[in-house]
């Protein structure tokens, strides 16, 4: 019987096991149950092994595979891991005799299905858990190719904020560099006699996602992704989803082609990255960032160091990442900026606030809010054209139009404040701030967000500014950090 690894399914957990079996074995397509059963044995030996207490657990304490009443016979810690192995291996060989009819409950396969319950699989605990698709009952069907796949899952997934983090693309490439790298660490920590989940070292899901298009982008490719964050304990077992578009890595590799590996760039030739760094190193006071990191503790039972339970130790941003050079810490740390473009939220605030160059502003725009080009030339001329009330006194400038600007609350105050500024400049130009078609189509168009509009007039308008100490005050009082900080 020919088993057949090669299509996708629609349930997540069964494909990223698919696709962690896949490159586990270096194969997709097997002959027989015999030919797969040496990679069986050798993954079902790891898990048997190499368990730990907690989050890297790869089967719960209620799982068949670990139950204590099945090996307490055994009088050594040798024995009982044999009969553990043994046990883990039969069940899955009665697994396979079975033939039930019906449909795959994952991939709508037909007949030869066998009957499992969620309790045998790796990262499940009971019921409630809801790490597979909802539909899950706790008795279900399955064909025998994705009831294997779940097996593998684990050897494809990253221990992120204290849970499992994986991510599954459109783009064949994005999946197989994803599997590549973590089968390789995973290999690797069998040899180290390591937790066997990958651990990301990223407390933060956004951060991690960051950190992963970063990588991603480097070696050039490009795609929609979802990353999926789940838990294998029944509290707080929700399935967390991020979808990301391509045209968000594709702005990254614009204007980021190169993360922070080894030193700092500066701000003139990369600017996003300077941008990143700003909000990494510090929070809305101006203070460093500090983070929590769990102690690494040795059980001695199992004889490998895991989390401790409750112990954490404070690390300072300066120390971790300044002092050591390691930039590549910098998405360990709370990033309001990376927060924001990792769930779609709007970065003109920030852009504004840190007085970000038109250069960035307009391929923002472009990219990722996929702004007209025709709004965002009116826009742009209204801010350069504004500029004629500039008497050579930016001091003078900014409070009387630029701080005006920035205190209308709403769209009627903000089109009165322009119509106010157009009548002045008429007085000394005859070139009108804007036509009344601008008005109506671009600058405020019924429909699209006045915030916006005034958000990328003053983010155009600042750029030209030299802010003294006195107006930088002036200006934080008027805009409050909000929604930075939010750890
Ligand atoms: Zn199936």
């Amino acid at each position: 019987m020919m088993l057949n690894f090669s299509n996708s399914v629609g349930d997540p957990m069964v494909e990223i096991g698919r696709l962690g079996l896949i490159q586990f074995c270096g194969k997709d397509r097997f002959d027989s149950f015999e030919e797969l059963k040496q990679f069986i044995e050798k993954l079902f030996n790891i898990y048997v092994f190499k368990t730990s207490g907690r989050i890297g657990q790869i089967f719960s304490s209620n799982s068949k595979f670990t139950s204590q009443s099945l090996v307490r016979p055994f009088p050594t810690d040798k024995k009982k891991k044999e009969a553990r192995l043994k046990f883990s291996l039969e069940l899955y060989s009665n697994l396979v005799k079975e033939s039930y009819s019906g449909y795959c409950l994952s991939c709508g396969k037909k007949d030869d299905l066998c009957s499992v319950s969620k309790t045998i699989f790796p990262l499940t605990t009971g019921n409630s858990n809801t790490n597979f698709t909802s539909n899950f009952s706790n008795r279900f069907f399955m064909c025998k190719t994705c009831m294997t796949s779940l097996f593998f899952a684990p050897t494809n997934m990253q221990k992120v904020a204290g849970r499992m983090g994986f991510l599954i693309s459109n783009n064949k490439e994005i999946n197989e560099f994803w599997s590549e790298n973590n089968i390789k660490e995973f290999n690797a920590n069998i040899v180290k006699n390591m937790d066997s989940l990958v651990d990301s070292k990223i407390n933060i899901f956004e951060n991690f996602i960051y950190s992963i298009i970063e990588e991603l982008q480097e070696e050039e490719l490009f795609g929609d992704i979802t990353f999926y964050l789940i838990s294998n304990i029944d509290i707080d077992s929700n399935i967390e989803m991020v979808h990301i578009l391509e045209k968000n890595m594709r702005f990254i590799h614009r204007v980021a082609p190169n993360f922070f590996k080894t030193k700092l760039t500066t701000t003139v030739k990369d600017e996003w990255n300077n941008l990143i760094y700003r909000y990494s190193s510090k929070d809305k006071k101006g203070k460093f960032r500090t983070r929590n990191e769990s102690i690494k503790v040795l059980d001695t039972k199992l004889n490998i160091m895991v989390d401790h339970k409750t112990k954490k130790e404070k690390i300072k941003f300066e120390e971790d990442v300044i002092e050591k050079n390691n930039y590549k810490s910098i998405v360990k740390y709370f990033n309001p900026l990376i927060s924001n473009f990792i769930q779609n939220r709007s970065l003109l605030g920030i852009f504004k606030r840190s007085h970000i160059s038109w250069h960035l502003t307009e391929i923002y725009l472009k990219r990722i809010v996929e702004m007209r080009e025709e709004r965002l030339v009116a826009l742009k001329k209204v801010a350069d054209n504004l500029q004629g009330l500039n008497k050579n006194d930016d001091k003078e400038f900014i409070r009387k139009v630029v701080f005006p600007i920035e205190r209308t609350k709403s769209q009627s105050e903000l089109r009165t404040k322009l119509r106010e500024f157009m009548r002045k400049l008429l007085v000394i130009s005859d070139k009108p701030l804007f036509t009344a078609e601008e008005m109506v189509l671009q600058i405020l168009p019924n429909g699209e967000s006045w915030h916006e509009t005034k958000d990328i007039l003053l983010i155009a308008l600042y750029e030209k500014l030299t802010f003294d100490e006195e107006i930088e005050e002036e200006f934080n009082k008027l805009i409050p950090n909000e929604g930075d900080d939010n750890e």
